[in-house]
C-alpha cells in the first residue's frame, strides 16, 4: 500500500517541507505538498535527491577491519567503546556533531558529554559562529529593494532563490559577490562583484554601504572565517539592511543554540588531544584531513559510508532521514518538527538511543 507523509527537507537550512511516498519500508520517491508555508510545494532537485540516502544505508553495527565494514552487534560494539572509554582520562574524548542532528539528538549527546566529562563538543559550522540577533525572515527577501548575496544563493539554497526572483521581479535589485567567474546568483545580478576571497572584499565596503538601507537584506551562504561575520553584523546595524545566513545542513541554526560552532582548526586542536573522537553524522573529511586522525580511536554515528568510515574503528548507524522523528530549526529560526516517514524495519538504534546506551554504561 502507498504511503505519503509529510516531513522537513534535510538538504540545506531553508527548511523546505517535502513528502516522502513510500510502500512497506522502501521508499519510492517524493510528492508536492502544495500548502507548506515555506516552498509551497517545489523542492530542489538536493531536496529530491536527499532520499536516495536511505537505499545507502548502512544496516548493522560494524567493526571496520582493511577498510571493510565486518558486521557486529550492540553488545560487543558498546564493550568495546565501554572498555576505551574507561582507559582514557575524559578530556581526552572529543565528539563532533553536525548540524544534520536534531535538536533532541544534540541534546543526548551533549548530555552524554556532561556525565562523561568532557567539554570537547561541538559541531563544524562553516566559519559560521554562534549568534542570536533576529535575521531577516524569506518574507522580508520577496519584499527587499536591494538584495545583496554572498555566494552562490540561487544554486544551493533555490528555494530562497525563489524569494530573491519575487523580489527583482517587484523592481528590486539584486547585487551578488563571490569568488568565481560566473554562477547562477551572478548571472541573474544587477552587478556581480567578483572578488578573491570574501574576506577582502569585507575589509572595504564603502561602495557597498551605499547600495544598502533598511529596505534591504543581505544574504550570506559562505564564510571564510567566523570574524567576518562580525564585519557583516555591523554592516547591518549600520546600514538598517537585515542579514539572513543561510546555511549547508538542515539545523545549524537549532544546533547554535545547544553546541559551540566550531571551524576547521579548532575541530583540529580537539582532535590533536584527544585519544578518542565520536562523530555523529559528521563529514570530518570535508574540514580536516586523514592525517589529522592518525592513531585516534574513532566511533563513527553514521548511516553512510564514505572516506572517513575508512579510518573509523567503528561505526554504529543510527536512524536515517527519513525514519527520524525530531526538531530542526531553519535559517529564518522556525521550529520545525517532524515525524518519522518510512518505517524500515530495520533494528538499528536511533542516534537518541545509542547515547543513552553509552551514558549508562558505568564508566570507571
Ligand atoms: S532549498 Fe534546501 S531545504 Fe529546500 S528543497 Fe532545496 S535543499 Fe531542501
Amino acid at each position: 500500500m502507498l504511503e505519503i507523509k509529510h516531513t522537513i527537507c534535510p538538504s540545506c537550512s531553508v527548511g523546505c517541507g517535502i513528502n516522502i511516498v513510500s510502500s512497506e519500508g522502501r521508499v519510492l520517491g517524493t510528492y508536492p505538498y502544495k500548502r507548506h508555508p515555506i516552498n509551497e510545494g517545489k523542492n530542489c532537485l538536493n531536496g529530491r535527491a536527499s532520499i536516495e540516502q536511505f537505499e545507502k544505508r548502512i544496516r548493522y553495527p560494524a567493526l571496520i577491519k582493511n577498510d571493510e565494514l565486518v558486521e557486529s552487534d550492540y553488545d560487543s560494539i558498546f564493550g568495546i567503546i565501554k572498555d576505551k572509554l574507561d582507559s582514557i582520562d575524559s578530556e581526552e574524548l572529543c565528539i563532533i556533531c553536525s548540524g544534520k542532528n536534531t535538536i533532541e539528538e544534540l541534546e543526548a549527546i551533549r548530555k552524554f558529554a556532561e556525565e562523561y566529562g568532557t567539554d570537547k563538543i561541538g559541531f563544524y559550522g562553516y566559519n559560521f559562529p554562534n549568534f542570536d540577533f533576529d535575521v531577516a525572515s524569506y518574507d522580508d527577501i520577496s519584499d527587499a529593494k536591494t538584495i545583496l548575496a554572498i555566494g552562490d544563493i540561487l544554486r544551493d539554497n533555490p528555494l530562497i532563490g525563489r524569494r530573491v526572483i519575487i523580489s527583482k521581479e517587484k523592481g528590486g535589485t539584486l547585487i551578488s559577490v563571490d569568488t568565481v567567474e560566473k554562477s547562477n546568483t551572478s548571472l541573474n545580478s544587477a552587478e556581480y562583484i567578483k572578488v578573491d576571497s570574501i574576506t577582502e572584499f569585507l575589509k572595504d565596503l564603502g561602495y557597498i554601504k551605499s547600495k544598502l538601507d533598511n529596505e534591504s537584506v543581505i544574504l550570506i551562504n559562505k564564510m571564510e572565517n567566523k570574524d567576518d561575520f562580525n564585519i557583516l553584523k555591523e554592516l547591518s546595524i549600520e546600514t538598517g539592511a537585515k542579514l539572513l545566513p543561510v546555511f549547508k545542513e538542515a539545523n545549524i541554526k537549532g544546533a547554535m543554540e545547544i553546541l559551540p560552532s566550531l571551524d576547521a582548526e579548532e575541530i583540529r586542536e580537539f582532535v590533536s588531544n584527544s585519544k578518542a573522537i565520536i562523530t555523529v553524522n559528521a563529514t570530518p573529511l570535508d574540514f580536516l584531513s586523514a592525517d589529522d586522525f592518525k592513531g585516534r580511536f574513532i566511533m563513527n554515528v553514521s548511516n553512510f559510508e564514505d572516506d572517513f568510515t575508512k579510518l573509523s574503528d567503528l561505526v554504529l548507524p543510527g536512524k536515517t532521514w527519513v525514519e527520524k522523528s525530531g526538531t530542526f530549526i531553519n535559517a529564518e529560526g522556525l521550529r520545525q518538527d517532524f515525524i518519522s516517514s518510512v518505517n524500515s524495519n530495520d533494528e538499528n538504534l536511533s542516534e537518541i538511543e545509542i547515547f543513552v546506551n553509552l551514558l549508562n554504561l558505568n564508566y570507571r
